[in-house]
């Protein structure tokens, strides 16, 4: 392969149609951010509509849930259609609210349904603990039991799932299943589409956690049939430390009652008749519990502004580009030193590079002290996240010509192998 230089990098960098974008974000000067796929950046538009919500509560008190730039009684189903174009759903399948765990926990008490001989959750041994500390509840609360009765795919090599294995074990007994879209560590993108055929085929209900993929790459839900989905938005969608999340329900299910009632999943026009019957709204927004925590639901006005000017589709393909970019570049600069563990295809890659390597955490921390932010996960994993929106090429060569000089003059064995308290 040709030697990657700093002149083909700034030539990706001319060419790069989502460049300007940088502009918007608050990269600073003397760092380079690859940890997007944890914290997103802030962005100046997501400042400003922050700005904008707190201002109408300052001007306007309780008559912002009316009035104001931004009326926070609608504010959720507003942004629900801009979000529902980065998961490919209608408009009333999806809704901004609660966040990851809180959601996982209102659609599986809505979708996990056990009846007699079809009583277990099927997930797998890779995912987020949440996800599993959620499932674990919800099936005690139906009266089962969790270490019976929750059944957890293996992986062969403790990183990737294979979709034959996760098929093979979609038998008679399953009631649900609920997996990731992209494995947080190893980054596989796994196959939605193929994996729900397979489910309805089996007559089992299944859903996404999209935590790792919703503003990365785009989604079909609507086309691919999927019965729901949840996420976070403070991941690649930018909408800042504890942003409200989303969800999505197929509108086949439309006619079920939410798991978790609450009275912001009433209809509009009937929540403040204060009466002791729910009527529920008959969309996504059925599933909103309380009042919606309008401070860290601002961002995401200006967040997802970007997101419709920018597209999807060329966030997807920038990013594919740099990851690409930062592979080749560990096989020119630092050959055979770390594992690639994340799938090379470009079909079954999320947005981060993830590298196996036995001083890994010591790595990070020298990374750090050298203006690389990247991010660890135990016991030996370092996920490197170009972001599209506000990473260049530059970065990624930069980032990497700096682990290269880490690496060749052993600069992280003066840290303690050790993960902080946040990694
Ligand atoms: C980030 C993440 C979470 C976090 O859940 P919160 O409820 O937002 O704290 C859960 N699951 C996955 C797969 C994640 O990546």
């Amino acid at each position: 392969m040709r030697q990657i230089t700093a002149e083909t990098v700034e030539l990706l960098d001319r060419n790069d149609e989502l460049a300007s974008f940088k502009n918007e974000f608050y990269v600073k000067d003397d760092a380079i951010y690859l940890d997007g796929n944890s914290l997103g950046l802030l962005s100046k538009r997501a400042e400003q509509s922050l700005f904008d919500v707190l201002n109408d509560w300052k001007a306007h008190g309780i008559d912002g849930w009316m009035g104001g730039k931004y009326p926070w009684f609608t504010l959720s189903e507003q942004l629900a259609e801009k979000l529902s174009v980065l998961v490919g759903a209608e408009e009333k399948e999806v809704i901004v609210t609660g966040s990851t765990t809180v959601n996982l926990h209102q659609l599986v008490a809505t979708f996990f349904e056990p009846k007699e001989g079809r009583t277990k959750i099927l997930a797998d041994e890779l995912t987020f603990p949440s996800d599993i500390y959620g499932l674990q509840s919800q099936l005690k609360i139906k009266g089962l039991n969790p270490e019976t009765e929750l059944i957890q795919v293996k992986s062969k090599n403790g990183l990737t799932l294979d979709e034959d294995d996760i098929i093979e074990m979609m038998t008679d007994d399953i009631a649900l299943i609920l997996l990731p879209s992209v494995l947080y560590r190893s980054g596989q993108l796994l196959d939605i589409e193929r994996l729900t055929k397979e489910a309805h085929k089996r007559k089992i209900p299944i859903g996404f956690d999209l935590c790792h993929s919703i503003g990365a790459l785009p989604h079909e839900l609507s086309k691919w049939d999927v019965d729901f989905a949840f996420w976070c938005n403070y991941k690649y969608v930018n909408a800042g430390p504890g942003g409200v999340g989303g969800l999505y329900v197929n509108k086949k299910h439309f006619s079920k009652t939410p798991g978790l009632s609450g009275w912001f999943g009433s209809k509009k026009e009937t929540q403040f008749d204060m009466d002791h019957h729910f009527d529920a709204e008959t969309s996504a927004g059925g599933y909103q519990i309380g009042t919606p925590h309008m401070l860290s639901t601002a961002p995401l006005i200006g967040s997802l502004s970007i997101f419709e000017e920018a597209k999807i589709e060329r966030i997807r393909s920038k990013s594919l580009k740099l990851t690409a970019l930062l592979m080749d570049l560990l096989n020119q600069e630092l050959e055979n030193e770390f594992a690639i563990v994340n799938p090379l295809d470009d079909k079954r890659r999320g947005g981060h590079v993830a590298l196996m390597h036995s001083d890994a955490a010591r790595i990070c921390k020298a990374l750090k002290d050298n203006g690389i932010v990247p991010d660890f996960r135990a016991p030996n994993i370092i996920r490197l996240a170009p972001v599209a929106l506000y990473n260049s090429y530059e970065d990624v060569f930069k980032a990497i010509k700096i682990l290269s000089k880490i690496m060749k003059n052993r600069e992280y064995e003066k840290y303690e192998n050790k993960r902080e308290v946040i990694a």
